[in-house]
């Protein structure tokens, strides 16, 4: 019988999820009447654009003949699909990055899961706490972190706290670490990092060597014109950033998946001898050897977000979020909560009344106004006493929740 990978006992129990269903269902189960709201996940509720939508029918018709057929495509994406990107995500801020340097996938979730692994299993990592649970996840099943000790922490991580007194932005870390994890707008706090903030990030980076991996999904949530769309804004990145973006958020692609990752020439990590290596070459090689890359007609649907009405359209998506995000954090905050985030994310994030954990307020929003969300301690320990909620709910229900929650519920 072959050995198993033991660093996946050092995995907590996916909890949260199951945690939140089985409250739900209970609840259902005693309230079969009750007509329960869920503004917990971060899916997408509003359809494909019709231009994403146009260019997948094309795309499926090109597959229906022998000369359009499309077989297996470059492994890092295709040329036109890249070529927007840098264009578009990129060219149109100033900021410079070169079509090898994008590599394209099917998905954030994989790529800020995978990234770590062309990095040796004794680089320190550093984590904010509340995070986003692969980043952590993925570098425990790496044999990064031991195991967790009863505060569910990992000794061999770095948390950097983020909580209302440091205005959701971490301090610097107190020692050396080799990979930190950024995450900006963020999910689950949906604060946002000024300027000056992630250009000390990027100074700490290249004082110690360290390289920073920049989540950037929920980029197109950004409204003030202060706050940077890209790590690459920042002078010195190139050298220590590599950052992730998703096509899930902004144009609802989180059933079709697509994402991509960029990887600077001119970021370099070292052997144990000390010799330095590019890793955009080392994540080329990774790429190629695991993956073919996404479907043609996934990343056609992609191309066409970058048109003219794509664009139109996309927008209309995230403006519709974000006025259901304005709607939760105006009506929540008329209602006498403390609440953070909603204005450059699709996430609202709420002080719990004076004396309730997380997961008691969860019970009392079901209870009371039969609304779902998530306990914010379920996204690390710094998350205890926090709640949140996403704006990608349908208008009907957010208003809904929001007029229940007003009525039924008082901090
Ligand atoms: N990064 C963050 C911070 C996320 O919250 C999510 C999804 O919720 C992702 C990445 C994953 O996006 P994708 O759908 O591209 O895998």
């Amino acid at each position: 019988m072959p050995r198993i990978n033991e660093h996946y006992l050092n995995l907590k129990a996916s909890y949260l999820f199951a945690e939140i269903k089985r409250r739900t269902q209970a609840f259902r189960e005693a309230h079969p009447e009750a007509r329960i709201i869920t503004l917990g996940i971060g899916d997408v509720t509003l359809p494909l654009s019709p231009a994403v939508v146009g260019a997948l029918e094309e795309a499926a018709r090109e597959q229906a003949r022998a000369e359009t057929l499309k077989g297996y495509g470059p492994y890092v994406g295709y040329e036109w699909l890249r070529a927007d990107i840098a264009a578009h995500d990129f060219g149109v801020r100033g900021v410079s990055v070169a079509v090898d340097e994008i590599f394209v996938s099917d998905g954030g979730k994989s790529d800020s899961a995978n990234i770590q692994e062309i990095f040796a299993t004794d680089c320190v990592v550093a984590l904010m706490d509340p995070v986003y649970p692969v980043y952590a996840d993925s570098n425990v099943m790496a044999g990064r972190s031991g195991p967790a000790d009863e505060s569910e922490r990992y000794a061999g991580f770095v948390y950097l706290p983020c909580t209302a007194d440091n205005g959701f932005l971490p301090a610097l870390p107190a020692g050396h670490v080799d990979l930190i994890y950024l995450c900006y707008p963020n999910n689950p706090t949906g604060a946002v990092m000024t300027r000056e903030a992630l250009a000390r990030w990027v100074e700490y980076a290249r004082a110690h060597d360290a390289i920073i991996l920049y989540d950037a999904a929920y980029e197109a949530y950004i409204r003030d014109p202060e706050i940077p769309h890209s790590i690459y804004e920042i002078e010195g990145a190139r050298e220590v950033a590599i950052e992730s973006r998703s096509f899930s958020k902004n144009a609802g692609f989180t059933g079709l998946r697509l994402a991509y990752t960029v990887v600077p020439k001119e970021a370099r990590g070292q052997t144990r001898g000390g010799k330095t290596l590019g890793l955009n070459e080392l994540w080329l090689r990774r790429v190629s050897t695991k993956s073919n890359g996404p479907p043609y007609v996934v990343q056609k649907a992609a191309a066409a977000v970058y048109t003219p009405d794509g664009q139109k359209q996309v927008r209309a998506l995230v403006d519709h979020y974000m006025e259901s995000a304005r709607i939760i954090r105006e009506g929540l905050r008329a209602a006498g909560f403390t609440v953070y985030g909603g204005s450059n994310a699709p996430y609202i994030w709420l002080r719990t009344p004076a004396g309730l954990s997380s997961w008691d307020f969860f019970d009392r929003l079901l209870a009371e106004a039969h609304v779902v969300g998530m306990p914010g301690s379920g996204f690390g320990p710094s998350g205890e006493g926090y709640f949140r909620l996403t704006a990608f709910g349908s208008r009907a229900e957010t208003e809904d929740a929001i007029d229940r929650i007003r009525t039924r519920l008082r901090p």
